[in-house]
């Protein structure tokens, strides 16, 4: 049995056929102008194995923007600064029903923090948290913990954030109205600029997909044998992945494809999966998958995507309960 040659074959077919089956279903992000002129039919996969095996299929070597998968990284940089209870002091751990960047409830829960870390409101307390004095220094930490995992520099697309910083009215208000709640521990303008160049790193599919891999392994890099996350943090992150990752669709992303996910309106989608299937011929020591494919649905997720992955974690039977 060729795991290669199966996985590549099995790619290799459905990747045309996704593509296919879902153009002109959902389209790229409009509200920040920039991400609109994205190829839609756009479709990559890659996948890591813990041996250093990687699988790369379609379009894979297209980058894109973090967007909401910076939260993540947001979440587990603070975490590693000031420990998971002081964070988790500013904002809770509930799923919400509610969009992204919902204002509709201004997103604070009957304890008066936001949700949780992986929704706006949530993320921008968090990143108000980072150590450093102004925002260079607050990126610097993130970009950090992203270069220690990748084992390479990462960048800010410039064009992408200045598009989503000028039109970023909805998350202005929303940091306006953390910082009245006393939920910002640093400047408005700030913590906003922050929060938006970080969701403007770009990555590719390569890079989700190790980035996956070493969660699936609590925070280990199994090819270069060292901890780039302290385990009890990459433990923690996966749980709101897993509860919270994937916007308002958390619940059902959770029943019906079952793994710690976090996707990002780029396209991005943020894989794990953990290493405990028992003699599973393919996935019993764990992966990291990174998909990305621009489309997305009303939820925020990734048409394409989702469709694809959840079609190979079923043929290949991947359950984690
Ligand atoms: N930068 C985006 C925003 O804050 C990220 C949203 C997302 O990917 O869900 O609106």
């Amino acid at each position: 049995f060729n795991i290669e040659q199966e996985l590549n074959t099995f790619f290799e077919k459905k990747i045309p056929y996704y593509k296919q089956r879902y153009s002109g279903v959902g389209a790229p992000a409009a509200y920040i102008p920039e991400l609109k002129n994205t190829n839609p039919d756009y479709l990559a996969c890659a996948l890591m194995f813990p041996d250093g095996q990687v699988i790369l299929k379609g379009d894979y070597a297209v980058p894109f923007t973090l967007q909401s998968i910076a939260k993540v990284f947001i979440f587990m940089t603070a975490c590693m600064h000031l420990g998971t209870s002081r964070v988790l002091e500013w904002v809770d751990v509930e799923p919400t029903g509610d969009p992204f960047n919902s204002i509709l409830r201004f997103e604070l829960n009957e304890n008066k923090k936001p949700f949780n870390p992986m929704i706006n409101a949530g993320a921008i307390t968090v990143a108000s948290l980072l150590p450093g004095t102004d925002s260079t220094e607050k990126i610097e930490k993130v970009k950090l913990l992203l270069s220690a995992i990748l084992d390479k520099d990462v960048s800010i697309n410039e064009k992408i954030f200045i598009s989503e910083w000028e039109t970023a009215y909805r998350n202005r208000a929303l940091a306006n109205f953390l910082m009245e709640n006393h939920l910002l521990a640093a400047d408005v303008e700030e913590t906003l600029l922050t929060y938006t160049k970080l969701c403007s790193i770009e990555i590719t599919a390569e890079d989700l997909a190790k980035i996956g891999l070493v969660l699936s392994i609590d925070g280990f890099d199994p090819i270069r044998r060292i901890e780039v996350i302290p385990s009890s943090i990459a433990r923690f992150t996966k749980i709101l992945m897993f509860t919270c990752g994937m916007y308002n669709y958390s619940g059902k992303f959770a029943a019906y494809v079952g793994i710690p996910g976090k996707s990002g309106v780029s396209g991005g989608i943020l894989g794990t999966v953990p290493p405990s299937f028992r003699n599973h011929p393919i996935l019993s020591d764990g992966c990291g998958i990174g998909i990305f494919s621009p489309a997305i649905d009303p939820c925020g997720n990734s048409v394409k995507g989702i469709k694809l992955l959840e079609d190979f974690l079923h043929s290949y039977s991947v359950q984690i309960f």
